[in-house]
C-alpha cells in the first residue's frame, strides 16, 4: 500500500522580484514499509521537499497525503531527523525528557514512556546519558539523541534530513544498521536525504535523483539486493 504520496508539489519562497522557487511540481509515492533515498546537489531544494512533506511548510502547490488522508499540520505518526542537531533538541531539557518528550502526546504511561526514551537511547549507543542536558555531549552525540527521540515515538513514517552528517564514521555504520532493522522490524517507512550516493545505494531501497534547483525528478531507481 502507499504511505505517502507527493502529488505536483511546489515551494516558493517569498514573493515578487526574491521570489525563489526551491521545489516544482513533484510528484511520487512512496510505498509502506520502503526505505526511500533522495539525493541531488546541494541547494537543489532537498530540505524544503522535507519539511514540505513534513507539514512544517505550507506548499505553494499541490498535496502531500498519508496512507491517504492529506496533510494539513504536523502529522502524529511522523518524526523528522533535522540535519542540525544544534537547533533540535530543547536545550533546558534532559536527555531523556528530549526523548520522551513527542510521547506526551501518546496514550503511554510515564513508566512506559520512560523505558521506550531509554531502549532508543541504548538502541543508538547512549546508555546511561538521561540525566544529562544536550550541551554537555558532543555534537554527534546529540544527533543521535535527535535519531533516538524520533525512534521512540515508533513513527509510520521517518523523514531523515542528512541525519549522519555530524557523526563518525562507525557510529554512522551502527546507525545505518540500525535504520535498516527499525525499517525491517517495525515496518517503517524512511524517506531519506543525503547527498551522498553511496550512502543512498547502500541503505535505500530506492534512490530518487533530483536535479539541481529547482528539484524535480530526474530518476527512480530500484538499489539494494532483493531479501534473501
Ligand atoms: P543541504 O544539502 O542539506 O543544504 P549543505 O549543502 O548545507 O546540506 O551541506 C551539508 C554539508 O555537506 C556541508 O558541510 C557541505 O560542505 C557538505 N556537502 C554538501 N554537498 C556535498 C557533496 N556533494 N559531497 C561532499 N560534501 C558535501
Ligand atoms: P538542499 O536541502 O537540497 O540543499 P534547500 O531545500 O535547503 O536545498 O534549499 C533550496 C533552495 O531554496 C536553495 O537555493 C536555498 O538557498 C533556498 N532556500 C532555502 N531556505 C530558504 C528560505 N528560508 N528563504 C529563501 N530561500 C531559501
Amino acid at each position: 500500500s502507499t504511505m505517502l504520496e507527493v502529488s505536483g508539489l511546489s515551494h516558493r519562497y517569498g514573493t515578487g522580484d526574491a521570489a525563489h522557487v526551491a521545489v516544482r511540481d513533484l510528484s511520487f509515492e512512496v510505498a509502506a514499509g520502503q526505505l526511500a533515498c533522495i539525493v541531488g546537489p546541494s541547494g537543489c531544494g532537498k530540505s524544503t521537499l522535507l519539511r514540505a512533506i513534513a507539514g512544517l511548510l505550507p506548499p505553494t502547490a499541490g498535496t502531500v497525503s498519508l496512507h491517504g488522508d492529506r496533510v494539513t499540520g504536523v502529522p502524529d505518526d511522523l518524526a523528522v531527523v533535522f540535519q542540525d542537531y544544534s537547533r533540535s533538541l530543547f536545550p533546558w531539557l534532559s536527555v531523556g525528557k528530549n526523548v520522551e518528550f513527542p510521547l506526551r502526546w501518546s496514550k503511554l504511561d510515564k513508566a512506559t514512556r520512560r523505558t521506550r526514551a531509554r531502549e532508543a537511547l541504548s538502541a543508538v549507543g547512549l546508555s546511561g546519558v538521561e540525566g544529562k542536558l544536550p550541551w554537555q555531549l558532543s555534537g554527534g552525540m546529540q544527533q543521535r539523541v535527535s535519531i533516538a527521540r524520533a525512534l521512540a515515538s515508533r513513527p509510520a513514517l521517518l523523514l531523515m534530513d542528512e541525519p549522519f552528517a555530524s557523526v563518525d564514521a562507525q557510529t554512522r555504520f551502527d546507525l545505518e544498521d540500525l535504520l535498516r532493522r527499525v525499517q525491517t522490524e517495525q515496518g517503517t517507512t524512511v524517506l531519506l536525504v543525503t547527498h551522498d550516493i553511496d550512502e543512498s545505494v547502500y541503505l535505500g531501497d530506492r534512490v530518487l535523483v533530483l536535479s539541481k534547483s529547482p528539484a524535480h525528478i530526474v530518476a527512480d531507481l530500484p538499489v539494494g539486493l532483493p531479501a534473501q
